[in-house]
């Protein structure tokens, strides 16, 4: 790979140079539109400091939610900036517009070490076009951003599985390099995908079978044990006859569950018994049960205490864990219980010299909103699709340009 870094544009000298950069600030927001978790804003940091140092004139690009190509106020990156201005210390300001008028105006009246933020890309149907004359078009834009002598740096980790222009395209324009965060995470992952030392244990949770399929079939044949819990171990509940009553279930995904539990067998580990809940609420009703146990017309929104002293014993011995899904409905205090057992299994054998790293958005969050140590990890990574695609040994697309 002949990636050039953050550190060789730095050798080079930013002095003075306008620098645009992809950054990944798709935190979550609460209905007030407050940041509620603001780790990879954090995690942007390092990259946007060192060229901050380097004396270089930043532009920040992101995205934030699904604006779906139209201006709406409820997707402004306005909480971000405020946040990036608190912890870099100095005005960060958001232009108006994604590349109009008033991003051209800041980005002209930066001066060396200045930081600002344009608008959210996604703002702009061009962003995500399948359209590649208009993702050029759009890319041509940006890269104007810099004016003479500007660079890129890739620095959005949880977009590089996505060829969109702000990830992809712009790279064609411009000097490119890897961002630190992007930098790091691919030779931690890497660590993960090349050579595992054995055991090797993977726990996939969260919603979608059909998301996750790509990498249930790529690491079985390489972990000692699959754990699935979380929404998607129903659809392999009901593959093997057990009736899920309302819980999670993608009808279309059954056989193919059924032909994986057939090819990898006891290398994929079911829960042993649910909590059921009489309705998705965090007040619900809620009682533990065993596979068959779910009364009729209930759901089960987290796995059982059993299952979690099972995963707690495949996880005792691993010396690599790959973490990514929620085992249940965190977000409720009542349906929290398994995914905090099964990460707090994963925090004692890291603690007993395990290397262990967890992927994906809603995972990451609930180390954190759970009250559990970030620092128990070997790694907590910012991607959660952009990981599990590495991890299946799939070819990034934000990663390939750079090498260009
Ligand atoms: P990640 O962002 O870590 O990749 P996902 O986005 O795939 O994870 O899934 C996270 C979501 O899955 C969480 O919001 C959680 O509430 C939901 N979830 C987990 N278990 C269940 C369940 N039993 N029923 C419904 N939703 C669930
Ligand atoms: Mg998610």
């Amino acid at each position: 790979m002949t990636v050039k870094t953050l550190k060789d544009l730095l050798d080079e000298g930013v002095t003075g140079r306008h620098v645009l950069v992809r950054s990944d600030f798709n935190v979550p927001l609460n209905d007030a539109g407050e940041i509620t978790d603001p780790g990879r804003i954090d995690a942007s940091l390092p990259t946007i400091k060192a060229l901050v140092d380097g004396g270089a004139r930043v532009v920040l690009m992101a995205h934030l939610g699904r604006p779906k190509g139209e201006v709406n106020p409820k997707f402004s990156l306005a909480p971000v900036a405020e946040a990036l201005s608190e912890r870099l210390d100095q005005y960060v300001a958001l232009a108006g517009d994604v590349v109009g008028e008033d991003a051209h105006e800041r980005a002209n009246g930066l001066n060396d070490g200045d930081v600002m933020l344009i608008e959210n890309v996604r703002f702009d149907p061009r962003e995500t076009s399948k359209d590649e004359e208009q993702r050029k078009e759009f890319a041509t834009q940006l890269a104007s951003l810099t004016g003479d002598n500007g660079a890129f740096v890739s620095d959005g980790f949880g977009v590089v599985h996505r060829a969109q222009t702000s990830v992809y395209d712009v790279a064609k324009l411009l000097p490119h390099y890897a961002g630190q965060l992007v930098n790091k995470e691919i030779s931690t992952l890497a660590k993960v995908a090349e050579n595992p030392d054995k055991p090797y244990v993977v726990v996939l949770g969260g919603s979608k079978v059909s998301d996750k399929l790509g990498v249930i079939k790529a690491l079985a044949p390489k972990t000692d044990a699959l754990i699935i819990g979380g929404g998607m171990c129903y659809t392999f509940l009901a593959a093997q006859g057990h009736n899920v009553q309302k819980s999670l279930l993608q009808e279309d995904m059954i056989d193919t569950c059924k032909q994986l539990m057939e090819t990898y067998g006891d290398a994929i580990v079911l829960p042993v018994d649910l909590i059921a809940a009489s309705e998705f609420d965090k007040n619900a009703e809620s009682k533990v049960v065993d596979l068959d146990g779910i009364p009729e017309g209930w759901m089960s929104l987290d796995i059982g205490p059993k299952s979690v002293e099972l995963f707690e014993e495949r996880l005792s011995s691993a010396k690599t864990i790959f973490w990514n899904g929620p085992m249940g409905v965190f977000e409720f205090e009542k349906f929290a219980a398994g995914t905090k057992g099964v990460a707090e299994a994963m925090i004692k054998a890291t603690a007993n010299g395990a290397f262990s790293v967890v992927g994906g958005g809603d995972s990451a969050a609930s180390v954190r909103t759970l009250g559990l140590d970030e620092d128990g990890f070997s790694h907590i990574s910012t991607g959660g699709g952009a990981s599990l695609e590495f991890l299946e040994g799939k070819k990034l697309p934000g990663v390939a340009v750079l090498e260009a």
